[in-house]
């Protein structure tokens, strides 16, 4: 099971006795594969329940193993139109645009690539490098053709929201729940997201794992009310095969594992959508191309490198531990 990148340090701050501010309620669920948690501070029954079955739409819209879903529909169309809901088309116009901004470092289509490799199987492998050099032609983000809710792709190819699901999940919670006038905090595996502010006007704050000691943090970020903090890492999702570890995340450009020296980024935008797809396009430039990237883009980074140092863009309110 996935351990999460981030902790949620401070969401819990239960005033107890302090009447009048709304203490906070906690829901831990399974769903997109990895363990979630949904707080909020409100007494309000049902509040958490319709986070939760937001996240389970989305899961049957976006999930690749569900041959039900839009994007399993779309990968086994054999290059014809299929007709999808509004939300898919949306979050595939979407990626399509992160992946045009991070010039193909963070691409939706690297599907045969994570296939090869058995990522979403219980049977991984290591293709041969024959196999792995026919891959990357296949992974190209232009190709997917959308005309409103029509998507269409060239055969052989194939999208996995996989690197931006939970993070656009996480947006679509906090607007539900920005609509119903609660704040809270998210935490959708990796992908970590604040909803307004904690009642007692202290600020959210999350924990940065250490990826040497999944018991250790590195230090501690602080978060503006509605800013979403999301890690992607080679430390946590891998198997191992004659002694060599093999992560889940995929250079396009060699549809192998990316080498790159870094072991977790973790992006600070305002949308977690957003940051997860950067979080996983970073990862892949590497430390020197991510930090240009991270002032590109507009966004906050704390990156760590293979060797333990810890990099922080302007303006990220990082306390190491
Ligand atoms: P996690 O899902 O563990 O939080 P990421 O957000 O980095 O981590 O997403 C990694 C997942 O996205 C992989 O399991 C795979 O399905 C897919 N993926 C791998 N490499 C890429 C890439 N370069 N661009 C887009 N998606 C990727
Ligand atoms: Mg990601």
């Amino acid at each position: 099971m996935k351990r999460y990148l981030l902790i949620l340090l401070c969401a819990l701050c239960l005033l107890a006795g302090c009447t009048g501010k709304p203490q906070s309620q906690t829901k831990e669920l399974f769903a997109m594969d990895t363990v979630m948690h949904l707080t909020v501070y409100s007494q309000e029954d049902g509040v958490l329940k319709q986070g939760e079955e937001e996240i389970r739409r989305l899961e049957t819209l976006f999930s690749v193993t569900d041959e039900n879903s839009d994007i399993a529909r779309l990968n086994q169309s054999k290059g014809q139109w299929v007709t999808v809901s509004d939300e898919t088309a949306r979050l595939l116009t979407l990626a399509k645009e992160y992946a045009k901004q991070t010039e193909g470092r963070f691409d939706p289509t690297v599907y045969p690539a994570v296939m090869a490799w058995g990522f979403t199987t219980d049977q991984k492998r290591v293709p041969s490098q024959e196999e792995l050099d026919g891959l990357p032609t296949l992974v190209d983000y232009n190709q997917i053709e959308i005309k409103g809710t029509q998507v269409r792709l060239p055969k052989e190819m194939g999208v996995d929201l996989g690197a931006i699901a939970k993070g656009y999940a996480a947006d679509r919670v906090k607007a539900l729940y920005e609509a119903a006038g609660v704040s809270g905090i998210l935490s959708l595996g990796g992908n970590v997201l604040t909803i307004g502010h904690k009642p007692d006007g202290t600020p959210f704050t999350v924990a940065i794992q250490d990826p040497q000691n999944a018991a250790a943090t590195l230090g501690v970020l602080t978060l503006k009310g509605g800013q979403a903090a999301v890690t992607s890492g080679d430390y946590q999702r891998y198997f191992e095969q004659n002694g060599v570890r093999y992560h889940h995340i995929l250079d396009p450009k060699t549809a192998a594992p990316a080498k790159s020296d870094l072991t977790s980024v973790t992006i600070i935008a305002d949308s977690a959508a957003k940051a997860d797809a950067y979080a996983t396009a970073l990862f892949v430039a590497g430390k020197e191309q991510a930090l240009s990237l991270a002032k590109t883009l507009n966004v906050q980074a704390v990156l760590v490198t293979k060797d333990g140092q810890i990099h922080c863009t302007d303006d990220v309110q990082f306390t190491p531990s």
